[in-house]
């Protein structure tokens, strides 16, 4: 998870715009830092965790409220309230070792290998669908017509068991139109 939105997840705006010196009412209003004012505009929301001021406009989450005290960014403003109120965000750097990024290179080469077969697939049965002759087409139009709709409408998760389930069928269907088109081409 994207650390600053743990940070975000973890704190409380109230002790927060307190700590940093924002004296707030019964009703969670104060004085606006951001624009000179006399009468409170500036009002918190403890159950949505945002501020809002009525008068000059400004709100946000707690992130939001230490970036425009302090003038610094998000993810400094992360850090802070993470360590004043001791949330125990990991903000460490960790290092990426080569390891990992080989890890990662090979899984991106699995998921694009899995979507290649996907598409193949899919029109490989397309392909033989629109090739089903007497019989045969009685015997599987249903099926292929089935996973046709499975490969397009399916999830991922359909596609993975389709294609571990009909692994073998599927060698089958390639090899039948593999010879089928050599077949065309010689009697051309
Ligand atoms: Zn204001």
């Amino acid at each position: 998870m994207n650390k600053i939105k743990e940070v975000k997840e973890r704190a409380d705006i109230i002790k927060v715009a307190e700590y940093f010196g924002l004296r707030l009412d019964r009703a969670y209003k104060c004085i606006c830092p951001f624009h000179k004012e006399k009468t409170a505009s500036l009002s918190f929301s403890q159950s949505k965790q945002i501020f809002h001021c009525f008068g000059c406009g400004v709100g946000g989450d707690c992130i939001t409220l230490v970036s425009k005290l302090l003038n610094i960014n998000a993810y400094e403003s992360a850090k802070q309230i993470n360590d004043i109120f001791g949330l125990g965000v990991d903000f460490e750097k960790r290092k990426t070792t080569w390891l990992e990024v080989n890890r990662y290179i090979q899984e991106q080469r699995a998921i694009e290998r899995f979507y290649k077969w996907h598409n193949e697939t899919l029109q490989m049965m397309c392909n033989y669908l629109h090739d089903l002759k007497g019989i045969k087409k009685l015997q599987q139009q249903d099926a292929v017509e089935y996973y046709i709709d499975l490969l397009i409408f399916g999830t991922e998760e359909d596609w993975l068991w389709f294609k571990k389930t009909e692994e073998r069928w599927c060698k089958e269907i390639g090899r039948e139109l593999k010879t089928r088109n050599t077949r065309r081409v010689s009697t051309l």
